[in-house]
């Protein structure tokens, strides 16, 4: 005879408090009441006729915020990595070439995936606060000739905002399909998947877009599509093939709205420098606008600083990732935040912790 020997637990028993924060780190950003009222409409059947209809509003929104007229677009259910291992299972078979532009740690990721279900791996390497110029990526092409080239639009690691411009057409040039990574950029920066020759697009819902994680919008092209149905061997996932995905199910994003944040990010860039601190990414047109990375300030503990600011300030900053931890505290205003009242709020908080924090004298 069973019983039940694990008590309900006592944590469960007291109503959820979940703290209000200002959500300036490079994501999840702050979600208005507007989106978190849409979160808390009835469930309804998957296969109820106005589930149908919502879905198909929703492709819509996905493809007005892509700028594309690809039909294979919808909403996977997941994080941005459930998108990137969606785009990057569905096209590549093992032993093709991929060719992966590292500037930060978005690329190593995008490689590691592709390692994973044994495919070639090609990289060209920049330094961190770095970008590729298109003379660069056709060199690469031409020698790899890879079946697909992954580049990060915004690399959240490093503050970086790559240019677009000519590189699907190179792509194309030496038949490979172009993958963008949008997830700290869609909404944030200009992007026009069709225009820009782009063949895989995919972003996702906690950053600019102010929605909670766990949707993430993604489209093909034509090219990318007859490449995922002409395949030899299976995806090695079950729930992110496509030929299921696009039969059976297309999930959810509930909202995708527009802001365009760089008349912000240039206001919130000026006030650094006034203030006597230092923007990583010296290029200014290379600047995400979304994530704003500032070199370390010399002398302080990043991890001081961004500890202040929360206790003091109820204000999430971070520190760096992958190639810049220790280098850079990053800073992201998007969607909703993105605005100058907010930048005032961050610059008097960074302020107050440059005053307060301990600072050595070497
Ligand atoms: N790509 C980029 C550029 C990102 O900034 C992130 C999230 N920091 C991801 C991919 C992964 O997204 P997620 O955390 O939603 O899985």
């Amino acid at each position: 005879m069973s019983s039940v020997s694990v008590p309900p637990p006592k944590c469960l028993q007291k109503p959820l408090s979940v703290p209000h924060r200002h959500m300036f780190g490079p994501g999840p950003s702050n979600v208005p009441p507007r989106i978190l009222e849409a979160g808390a409409n009835p469930v309804i059947g998957h296969m109820h006729p106005e589930i149908f209809e919502i879905m198909s509003d929703i492709k819509s929104g996905v493809q007005y915020m892509f700028q594309t007229q690809n039909s294979m677009t919808l909403a996977v259910s997941g994080t941005g990595h459930t998108a990137m291992e969606c785009a990057i299972f569905n096209t590549v078979e093992p032993g093709e070439n991929v060719l992966t532009a590292v500037n930060g740690i978005w690329g190593e990721r995008a490689a590691e995936m592709a390692e994973r279900i044994g495919a070639r791996i090609n990289t060209i390497v920049a330094p961190p606060g770095g970008f590729f110029t298109n003379v660069e990526i056709e060199q690469a092409l031409s020698k790899y000739r890879p079946v697909l080239f992954f580049l990060a639009h915004g690399e959240s690691s490093t503050g970086v905002l790559h240019p677009l411009d000519g590189i699907g057409q190179l792509c194309h040039k030496y038949n490979c399909l172009f993958l963008v990574d949008s997830v700290a950029s869609m909404g944030g920066a200009p992007l026009y998947m069709d225009q820009q020759g782009i063949d895989i697009l995919y972003t996702g819902s906690q950053k600019v877009l102010n929605a909670p994680p766990g949707t993430a919008p993604i489209s093909f092209s034509e090219r990318a599509c007859q490449k995922i149905f002409n395949r030899r061997t299976k995806p090695v996932s079950f729930f992110l093939d496509l030929s299921c995905l696009v039969s059976c199910r297309q999930e959810l994003i509930i909202t995708s709205h527009h802001y365009i944040s760089n008349s912000v990010a240039e206001y919130f860039h000026a006030g650094l420098e006034n203030m006597g601190l230092k923007l990583f990414v010296k290029e200014k047109k290379a600047r995400l606008p979304t994530v704003t990375t500032i070199v370390a300030p010399h002398g302080y503990d990043w991890k001081e600083i961004t500890t202040y600011i929360m206790k003091t300030h109820n204000l999430e900053i971070s520190g760096g990732l992958g190639p810049s931890v220790g280098m850079v505290l990053r800073v992201g205003l998007m969607g909703c935040n993105s605005s100058k009242a907010n930048v005032d709020m961050v610059l008097a908080a960074l302020k107050d912790a440059l005053k307060h924090c301990h600072k050595s004298k070497v």
